[in-house]
C-alpha cells in the first residue's frame, strides 16, 4: 500500500515536498527551500527526513524556489535520479538554482567573516555551485499532456497549472498498490494559477483521482478586481499619481513572472501614451534572464496584446545588468519606475533603490506581491518610522501604496471550482500549501458543496498517510520530524527586530534624557530577573 507523506507546505506556504513510497521505492513531488522568517529557513538546514539516495525520481511542479530550491542539497545526499519537469522549467531552473548557489556562497562567506570576529565556528553553504551544477544535470524535461513512465509501475502527466511559465499540475498513477487491477490515481496540483491572467490560460486537469493534493494558499481569500483591464487600470493610477509626487516609483517584485507581468502592462500603457516621460528600468540580473524565457517562448504565452517578437521591447523599457548601470540609479532624482528583487526586500538589489528612494517624500513605494510577516517590506507595508537595510536605519518617508490584485494564485473560488472539476474524489482530499485558516476555511466551503468532510485532510508538518484506493488513513508525524507540527508566522527573531526599531525611536525621540535612561534602567531590571 502506497504512503504518503508531507515533508513540507504543510500549514505553511513554503518547503513543498511530498514523498511517496510504493511497493517498488520512493520518489519525491517538488523539494522547495523554506523561506520566511529564521524559524522556517533553519529547516534548510536540518537533514531531510528520508534518504535521498533511496528516492528514485523527482517530479518538479514548477521552477519557483519553494518548490525547487533544496533540489541541489538533494543531490548533494546522495539523490541520482531523474528530475522531470516541463521544458520552460528546465530552463528556469538553469538560472534559478545557479543563482541560488551564488547567493548561498555569498551569504556564508559575509557569515564566517562576521564568525570570526566573533570567535564563532565557519558554518558551510546549504549547497555549492558544484551540487547545483549535478542537480542541473539530472534535469529531464517532458512536454505537457504526453504520458511518461519514470519506472514501470508508474505513469505520470504534466497538465497546465496556469500558475507560471511552465507550471503544471501532476497527474501520478501507480500500478502494484491497490490489490487489483486499477491502478492508484492521484493529482497534485502544485501552484494553480488564477482563471484570468496574462501569458496563461487557466489550470486545466482531468476529473475521478482517487486522491488529490491541492495547494491552498488563498483558501479564506477572494480578490475582486483582478480582470487584467481592472488590474492595468489600478497600476496606471498608481503610477500616474507616483510619478505625480515628483520622485520615482520603486516596485520591490519576484524575479520570476511577477517582474514580467509588471514590465508587460506597464508596456501596454505606454504604448497607449499614459506614462509619457516615465523611463522603465528592470534591475535585477536574474529577472532579465527570466525575461528572455519568457521572449523565447513568447509564441506559446496568451493574452499578450503584442506580436511576440516585440515582447518587452519597448523604447522605454531598461533592463539593467551591470552592478555600475545599478548604482548609477540611484542618481535618478524623478520619473524612474525601478522593478527590483526581491519581492520581499529581504536581500538583492531592491535594498539599494529602497535606500536611495525611501526617505524621500516624493518618492513611491508601490508593493504589489504578498510580504511575509518579519520581512522588510512587510515593515514597510506596516508603514514602520524607520526600516533597516544594510545595517542602516532609514526614515519612512516615501508614499507607501499597495496593489492587492496582482496574484498567481487561483483565490478561494477558484480553487472551489478546480477541486470541484476534479470530483469525484474517490479516496480523499490533502490541502496542503497553506495556512491552517486558509486549509480550514476551505475545507468547510468544500464540505458544504458536498466533498464529505472526513475526506478532506489536512496534513501536518512530516505526517504521512496510507492510501488505500478508498480512504486514506493517518499514521501520524514522522519520528524524524524537524520542528512544530506548524510553523510560527512570526517568531522571536522577528519580535527582536520590532524592539530594537522601538528602542531606537524612543531613544531619538523628544523625550528627555532622565526619561531615556530610565528607560533603559527598566529593560535592564528585566533582563536581570529583577
Ligand atoms: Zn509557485
Amino acid at each position: 500500500m502506497a504512503t504518503l507523506t508531507f515533508c513540507g507546505a504543510a500549514g505553511t506556504v513554503t518547503g513543498s515536498c511530498s514523498r511517496l513510497d510504493t511497493n517498488n521505492g520512493s520518489f519525491l513531488v517538488d523539494c522547495g527551500l523554506f523561506q520566511g522568517n529564521k524559524t522556517a529557513v533553519k529547516l534548510n538546514y536540518e537533514p531531510f527526513p528520508f534518504d535521498a539516495s533511496q528516492q528514485k525520481f523527482l517530479i518538479l511542479t514548477h521552477a519557483h524556489i519553494d518548490h525547487s530550491g533544496l533540489i541541489p542539497k538533494l543531490v548533494n545526499r546522495g539523490f541520482n535520479g531523474p528530475i522531470y519537469c516541463t521544458q520552460t522549467t528546465a530552463e528556469l531552473l538553469e538560472y534559478l538554482l545557479r543563482d541560488g548557489a551564488a547567493i548561498q556562497q555569498s551569504n556564508t562567506k559575509r557569515k564566517n567573516k562576521k564568525n570570526l570576529r566573533r570567535g564563532l565556528p565557519e558554518v558551510e553553504p546549504l549547497y555549492t555551485m558544484e551540487d547545483a551544477e549535478a542537480a542541473l544535470a539530472l534535469v529531464t524535461p517532458v512536454n505537457y499532456e504526453e504520458s511518461f513512465n519514470p519506472t514501470p509501475e508508474v505513469t505520470v502527466k504534466f497538465w497546465n497549472a496556469g500558475h507560471i511559465i511552465g507550471s503544471a499540475s501532476a497527474e501520478v498513477k501507480i500500478s502494484g498498490e491497490t490489490g487489483d487491477d486499477c491502478p492508484l490515481r492521484l493529482l497534485f496540483s502544485g501552484d494553480l494559477g488564477p482563471d484570468e491572467k496574462v501569458f496563461h490560460p487557466e489550470p486545466d486537469a482531468p476529473e475521478g483521482f482517487d486522491y488529490l493534493i491541492c495547494e491552498s494558499t488563498y483558501g479564506n481569500r477572494d480578490r475582486d478586481d483582478y480582470t487584467l483591464k481592472g488590474r492595468r487600470e489600478a497600476l496606471r493610477k498608481e503610477l500616474i499619481e507616483g510619478l505625480e509626487r515628483g520622485g520615482n516609483v520603486v516596485i520591490p517584485a519576484f524575479a520570476v513572472e511577477r517582474s514580467q507581468e509588471l514590465l508587460h502592462d506597464i508596456g501596454v500603457m505606454l504604448e497607449k501614451g499614459y506614462l509619457k516621460d516615465a523611463t522603465v528600468y528592470l534591475d535585477s540580473p536574474l529577472a532579465k534572464k527570466v525575461t528572455h524565457v519568457f521572449q523565447k517562448h513568447a509564441r506559446g504565452l496568451d493574452d499578450m496584446g503584442v506580436e511576440p517578437e516585440n515582447l518587452f521591447k519597448h523604447k522605454q523599457f531598461r533592463l539593467i545588468e551591470s552592478v555600475d548601470d545599478s548604482k548609477k540609479l540611484n542618481q535618478v532624482q524623478s520619473g524612474a519606475i525601478i522593478i527590483s528583487a526581491s519581492g520581499m526586500c529581504d536581500a538583492g538589489r531592491i535594498q539599494h533603490h529602497l535606500k536611495a528612494n525611501l526617505w524621500r517624500e516624493d518618492c513611491t513605494i508601490l508593493l504589489v506581491g504578498y510580504q511575509s510577516p518579519g520581512t522588510v517590506g512587510s515593515f514597510i507595508q506596516n508603514g514602520f518610522d524607520e526600516i533597516r537595510i544594510h545595517g542602516l536605519n532609514i526614515k519612512l518617508r516615501a508614499e507607501v501604496r499597495r496593489l492587492g490584485n496582482y496574484s498567481a494564485h487561483a483565490d478561494q473560488g477558484e480553487l472551489v471550482n478546480w477541486i470541484m472539476e476534479r470530483s469525484p474524489v474517490i479516496g480523499g482530499l490533502f490541502l496542503n500549501h497553506g495556512e491552517d485558516q486558509s486549509r480550514e476555511t476551505l475545507r468547510a466551503i468544500l464540505d458544504e458543496k458536498g466533498i464529505e468532510a472526513s475526506k478532506i485532510h489536512c496534513p501536518q508538518f512530516d505526517e504521512s498517510f496510507e492510501l488505500s484506493a478508498s480512504c486514506a488513513i493517518s499514521k501520524g508525524r514522522s519520528k524524524q520530524t524537524r520542528g512544530n507540527d506548524t510553523l510560527p508566522a512570526f517568531d522571536y527573531h522577528n519580535q527582536y527586530a520590532e524592539l530594537n526599531i522601538a528602542i531606537n525611536n524612543k531613544l531619538e525621540s523628544d523625550a528627555s534624557d532622565e526619561e531615556k535612561a530610565k528607560i533603559l534602567e527598566a529593560m535592564k531590571a528585566v533582563l536581570d530577573g529583577k
